[in-house]
């Protein structure tokens, strides 16, 4: 799927800055921050019109975000294979990247009674495959 289906399959018009973000985030399989996405933006594009659109892409569960301990937020595309909220978030402590990873079912939280919970966030941070090879 490419990025004018998904604002097709959503109802979003499509246009120039919302494909562009998209496109960013499909190009690579990592979560992008705001300003990694506005590395390559044209300039054709001013800076409300791309928190805008990031804001209607968010809003339509089409992008995620991912908050790190640092309280950097980077933004991941919602893939069909990933169910919203069911998923974990790996931190590559030597090279930054960010990944949506499926992990199946999380595992079940102890919580003391009296609490009921709606959504959960893992961040788990480590080493990636390919910074383990180059180690
Ligand atoms: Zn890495
Ligand atoms: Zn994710």
């Amino acid at each position: 799927m490419d990025a004018e289906q998904i604002l097709k399959r959503h109802n979003l018009k499509n246009t120039g800055c919302r494909k562009f973000i998209i496109g960013e985030l499909l190009d690579g399989d990592c979560a992008l921050s705001e300003s990694e996405i506005k590395k390559a933006l044209p300039d054709l594009f001013d800076r409300v019109t791309f928190y805008r659109s990031l804001k209607t892409l968010e809003e339509n569960s089409i992008i995620h975000r991912v908050v790190l301990h640092d309280s950097t937020v980077k933004y991941a595309l919602n893939r069909e294979v990933l169910p919203k909220g069911e998923h974990a978030h790996f931190h590559c402590m030597e090279c930054d990247a960010v990944t949506c990873m499926e992990t199946g079912a999380l595992a079940p939280v102890a919580i003391p009674q009296g609490f009921s919970v709606d959504s959960m966030d893992v961040l788990l941070e480590g080493t990636c495959p390919g910074c383990k090879r180059q180690g």
